[in-house]
């Protein structure tokens, strides 16, 4: 995708100190030539991007400055095709399937992916069986997550319905509290 991602973490004062000391939030812009920026005018530019937002969002950039501690990428995606696995050796995690954070799910796809694995592990006495099973049963599962989060940073990009965007979240999230 691209885009680049603007996190903001920032101390929260103001009438909300029962609610966060810390907000993170993230800003999709589009940039697709990914140029060099300068860190000392993210602020400006994270302050700008989120012109027009009241609450929590409004509050906390009204107190963005030049100590704000704000972290500027490029997002990227990356599924490695089937299977994750040569020998002895598989991959799990972020190396094999690294989303973007619009499900914020990639460490729970990575927590998966281990307890599955240590699961087949402990239940097969063959790895080649051991292995194929673990394709079987987290490919799918971390294709839709890379995929419809990249869709969800899509969607925000193209201002894609409200209702379009709800409904793939929900979606997406119900599809992951399915039993593995
Ligand atoms: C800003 C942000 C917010 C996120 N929010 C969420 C969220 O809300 N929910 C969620 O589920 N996921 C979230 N994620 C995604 C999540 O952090 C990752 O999917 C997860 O950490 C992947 O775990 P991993 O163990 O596969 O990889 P990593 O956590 O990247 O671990 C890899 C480790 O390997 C080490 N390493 C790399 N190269 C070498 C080397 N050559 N030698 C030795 N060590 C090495 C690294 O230092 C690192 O410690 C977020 C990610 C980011 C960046």
């Amino acid at each position: 995708m691209a885009v680049c991602n603007l996190l903001l973490q920032a101390d929260c004062e103001g009438p909300y100190p029962h609610l966060l000391c810390r907000l993170l939030r993230h800003t999709n812009v589009p940039l697709p030539d990914n140029p060099r920026c300068d860190p000392s005018e993210d602020w400006q530019k994270l302050r700008h991007y989120l012109d027009g937002y009241g609450g929590i969002i409004g509050t906390v950039r009204d107190q963005l400055n030049e100590h704000s501690n704000i972290v500027y990428r490029p997002l990227e995606s990356f599924l490695l095709p089937s299977p994750w696995y040569r020998g002895r050796v598989v991959l799990i995690g972020d190396a094999a399937h690294a989303t973007t954070p619009h499900l914020a799910a990639g460490a729970m796809m990575a927590v998966e992916d281990a307890l599955v694995l240590s699961e087949l592990l402990v239940a097969h006495e063959s790895l080649d069986e051991v292995l194929v099973k673990f394709m079987q049963r987290r490919f799918e599962r971390c294709r839709m997550v890379v995929e419809n989060s990249a869709t969800l940073g899509r969607y925000e990009l193209e201002e894609v319905a409200i209702e379009t965007h709800k409904k793939l979240q929900a979606d997406s999230w119900q599809a992951m509290a399915a039993p593995i």
